[in-house]
């Protein structure tokens, strides 16, 4: 069983991995904890491989390719920057590491880029791929192509601003679409409204002082009112990034990944009313088709397992 292709996607919280066989099928999948600092990186996703290949009857030897999603800036070089949400990861260690443990090719790259490159896979050639989970990130392809930038960093839409003198962001600057159309704002937000009284409905009575969590409130959305408000203003920001994003790109769809809109299907009524409601017909891009990700979680995983063409070197 030669010319196997694995791919891995750290996420915060998961660590997922993929064989794809060698007609683009995948042939395993496996998602453990991530491990907690940037030390153990490298030897989870061996663990993890060699799992995999336990589960197809395979062998390292058989391995061609292994590429790695990672929640990071990762430049032309394939360097790592401000991995905020695993410590200790930056440089060119992990990539080193990971070619240095086989005979195998490895790249590595942006979470979301990966999430991409699985699109691609999936037959999509032009669209604005946009990542919803704890933050916000963004992908751009056309014909088949993934925009890099100057620095390897293009896509990076999170930190577009919607709100000028805005909220805060983490990143330093004021008003970004990250601080709120993100996993970390839905949940600060949600935590406001509880703080005000609003929400009763959505407390839990075992414990009635810890604010719903935004999964929750998510769910809630058909049923509660106050729900559906604060999805409809998440909504809003997100719409209005991204007809920010189709004035400058002209993009021919646009795709949706990332923990936070899984398989919510009133939620993508909700984003395809305001994108309409903040693009209108005259800008003659109102209809634009907002879909999810081909892949659904294993996006990043499978396009990582697709890198290669994706990367120089
Ligand atoms: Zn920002």
């Amino acid at each position: 069983m030669d010319g196997l292709r694995a791919g891995f996607d750290l996420g915060g919280t998961k660590l997922t991995g993929v064989l794809a066989g060698s007609d683009g099928e995948v042939a395993a999948c496996r998602t453990v904890p991530s491990p907690s600092h940037g030390t153990w990186v490298a030897s989870a996703v061996l663990d993890l491989l060699d799992r995999l290949l336990g589960d197809v009857g395979a062998e390292t030897g058989d391995v061609a390719f292994l590429g790695m999603g990672v929640p990071a800036l990762v430049d032309l070089q394939e360097r790592l920057h401000g991995a905020t949400h695993v410590a200790g990861m930056s440089g060119s260690a992990l990539l080193d590491e990971l070619r240095a443990a086989g005979s195998w090719g490895a790249h590595i790259d942006n979470d979301v880029n990966c999430s991409a490159v699985a699109a691609i896979h999936a037959g999509e050639s032009s669209f604005l791929l946009v990542s919803l989970g704890t933050g916000v990130g963004g992908a751009i392809v056309r014909d088949g192509r993934l925009e890099r930038g100057a620095h390897g960093f293009a896509g990076e839409i999170g930190h577009m601003v919607v709100v000028a003198g805005g909220e805060e962001c983490g990143c330093g600057k004021r008003g970004c679409l990250e601080a709120y159309a993100s996993g970390r704002a839905l949940t600060r937000r949600v935590e406001r409204e509880f703080a005000m009284g609003r929400l009763p409905e959505l407390t839990d009575p075992v414990r009635p002082a810890e604010p719903p969590s935004a999964k929750v409130v998510v769910e809630a959305l058909r049923e509660l009112e106050a729900a559906e408000a604060i999805i409809t203003e998440f909504a809003y920001y997100l719409a209005l990034g991204i007809s920010n994003l189709v004035e400058i790109g002209d993009h021919a769809k646009v795709l949706i990944g990332g923990g936070v809109s899984a398989s919510l299907e009133h939620f993508y009524d909700i984003l395809r009313e305001q994108y309409r409601a903040v693009m209108p017909y005259s800008r003659l891009r109102h209809d634009l088709p907002i879909e999810p990700v081909p892949y659904g979680p294993l996006a990043g995983a499978i396009g990582a397992a697709f890198l290669d063409s994706h990367r120089k070197g």
